[in-house]
């Protein structure tokens, strides 16, 4: 059975349980991050902390270990499961507390993590997915990574549903980020993309993909944009943790550009396959 870390200690899967009264199951009250793991290593650890931190001061949550022993919990865990290629998720909820929405007095932070074998997405890094448009219905702080989701969940399966690979989400037509990912689009060589401020993840993926443009002389501007410029885009592809850099070649049934992936993100995907630790 794989182990788990659950409030303080290595648990077996099968004995990790929680609270009925964790805030994070009444509220989705804490914060997660999710890593990517490369050979054993964790990509790109201290952005994933920064972010984590950030989440959890914004939220007035005091998190219940410093960096450097959370980054010692994640590698405890990497190395008892042997996960080479793969993936750590770790949340930490505000804690058990009787139901009652201000922050309780006295309750103890839970992290849990874990981690996964996880493959590259190639085949979909290759091909590309499919999307749908749909409303952005979620809060305006879509900047913390918190465990409010269902904004998301509801999205993804509006876009399983229409059988897509995934949702591009808008604010009156203003073109904000996908159901767990970010978004990109390509016009006439230069690459766009909403600027970090509330309304979007401040992905970890897109600062990479917008430093390596920086490096490749391809220019990269954060400014939004509206579902005609989505429309008329001659590339799109959406950066992730996980998925990396995805082309999204068909958007509401009809082909971006010419329906296949385009130079501009091939490019981005080559760049970023050489930051990856072999
Ligand atoms: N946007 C949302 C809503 C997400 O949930 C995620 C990641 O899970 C991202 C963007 C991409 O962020 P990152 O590149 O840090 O994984």
């Amino acid at each position: 059975l794989p182990v788990i870390w659950l409030d303080d200690r290595l648990v077996p899967e099968s004995e990790a349980s929680v609270s009925y009264s964790d805030r994070g199951y009444y509220f989705g009250d804490g914060i997660y991050e999710v890593f990517r793991v490369y050979g054993g290593h964790l990509y790109e650890a201290d952005a994933h902390y920064d972010r984590l931190e950030r989440s959890a001061r914004e939220i007035g949550l005091g998190l219940p270990y410093a960096r450097t022993e959370i980054d010692d919990i994640l590698r405890l865990l990497l190395e008892r499961e042997h996960v080479q290629n793969g993936t750590v998720y770790m949340q930490v909820t505000r804690g058990v507390a009787p139901r009652s929405h201000p922050f309780p007095a006295d309750a103890k932070p839970v992290m849990l993590a874990y981690c996964s074998d996880a493959a590259r997405p190639i085949h979909m890094m290759q091909t590309g997915i499919s999307a749908v448009t749909r409303p952005d219905i979620r809060w305006l702080r879509c900047d913390l990574k918190t465990l409010n989701l269902l904004g998301s969940v509801l999205a993804k399966q509006e876009a399983a549903d229409q059988g897509a690979g995934d949702v591009i989400l808008h604010r009156d037509g203003i073109v904000t980020e996908c159901s767990a990912s970010n978004l990109m689009i390509v016009k006439d060589g230069a690459v766009l993309t909403h600027p970090a401020d509330h309304l979007i993840l401040h992905g970890i993926t897109r600062a990479v993909v917008l430093r390596l443009a920086g490096e490749q002389g391809i220019h990269a501007r954060e400014r939004a944009f509206t579902l005609e410029e989505l429309r008329a885009a001659d590339e799109a592809f959406l950066t992730g943790t996980t998925m990396e850099i995805v082309p999204i070649v068909q958007i509401d049934g009809l082909p971006v550009g010419v329906g296949e992936p385009g130079p501009v993100t091939r490019r981005l995907q080559q760049s970023f396959e050489a930051t990856i630790p072999s």
